[in-house]
């Protein structure tokens, strides 16, 4: 299935050196704990889960009185798994409103992936019976208009634009009206990456959020801040910046297929209190896929 072929790389690396671990040491001590810490790290599950993890498997293993290393890594998943869901419960499914326009904003830096998750994110409404339309939001990255224009097509749905250049809380206000008379189910808006300037960056996206939500109440009904699993711990730095310039309610993470740090989803959702809705696996329009905590982890050692 997509998800275990979208984990390709990190079960590759990660899994095969927990395995190789498992397999030299045959017996648990503290200098097996610390390469297997060492390998968690590597693949950015992140100091505190980590040392939490570690601390659990140590608890459990006296618990149960287990010496030998074979079969521990399930013990690791069940943890894992008990660590990811621990805390406030977060509700991974989208806010889809039942007989009104529900709005949902993505922002993101540019190159992360925000306009092919747009894409992707429309064909699954689609298919799940919704209208969807888009807002070309992003008017200030060349090319980045058209781009979205293509991935409407692709997937079939209206793409609302002004030039380049333009007011994006005003090509926001024009989708929302049109939306609204075309009786559309899903609007989704692109915004702008821009990080250079966080003061910028916060206006703008504190301007689109007013204009938004006076014209529907109860809108933006998700901000997606979509994140690059590649790029590791600076993810994880873009998201708190982005947390603090705007609510953000999900995280979409991207070209998890790309990466062998694959751990990066249990560091965000640890240390930033916000579910990762949705991952990336792929290029293609059907790489977008809920996410799932158990098939994840599960999946990993699969
Ligand atoms: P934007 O600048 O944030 O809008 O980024 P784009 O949507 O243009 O994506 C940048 C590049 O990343 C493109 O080449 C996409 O095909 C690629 N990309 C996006 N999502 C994924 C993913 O989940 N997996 C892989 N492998 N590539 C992706």
């Amino acid at each position: 299935d997509k998800f275990k072929e979208g984990l390709a790389k990190t079960r590759n690396q990660f899994t095969s050196k927990v395995n190789d671990l498992v397999a030299r040491f045959r017996e648990i001590d503290e200098e097996f704990f610390e390469e297997l810490e060492e390998l968690l790290l590597q693949a950015d599950v992140g100091v505190e889960t980590v040392m939490e993890l570690i601390d659990q498997l140590k608890l459990e293993v006296q618990r149960k009185n287990k010496k030998d290393t074979a079969g521990i890594q399930s013990v690791i998943s069940e943890k894992l798994v008990e660590i990811y869901n621990a805390g406030e419960e977060l509700d991974v499914r989208l806010n889809i409103q039942e007989d009104e326009l529900t709005v949902i904003l993505m922002v993101g830096v540019n190159g992360v992936g925000k306009t092919t998750t747009i894409g992707k994110l429309a064909a699954r409404l689609l298919a799940e019976g919704k209208t969807v339309m888009l807002a070309a939001g992003d008017t200030f990255r060349a090319g980045a208009i058209d781009q979205l224009v293509v991935w409407g097509e692709r997937a079939g749905v209206e793409v609302i634009r002004q030039s380049e250049g333009s007011d994006p809380a005003a090509v926001m206000y024009d989708a929302i009206r049109a939306a609204k008379n075309r009786k559309i189910d899903v609007l989704i808006c692109d915004t702008a990456g821009r990080l250079q300037n966080k003061v910028n960056l916060m206006n703008e996206l504190q301007k689109i959020h007013r204009v938004i939500s006076k014209e529907v109440e109860g809108a933006p009904h998700e901000v997606l801040l979509a994140l690059d699993a590649t790029t590791g711990q600076n993810a994880l730095v873009q998201a708190q910046t982005f947390k603090e310039a705007t609510n953000v309610t999900g995280i979409v993470l991207t070209k998890l297929d790309g990466t062998a740090k694959g751990g990066i989803v249990l560091a965000i959702r640890n240390k930033l209190n916000i579910p990762v809705k949705f991952v990336g696996l792929g290029e293609g329009v059907d790489d977008l896929q809920p996410f799932d905590t158990e098939k994840y982890v599960y999946g990993l050692f699969a």
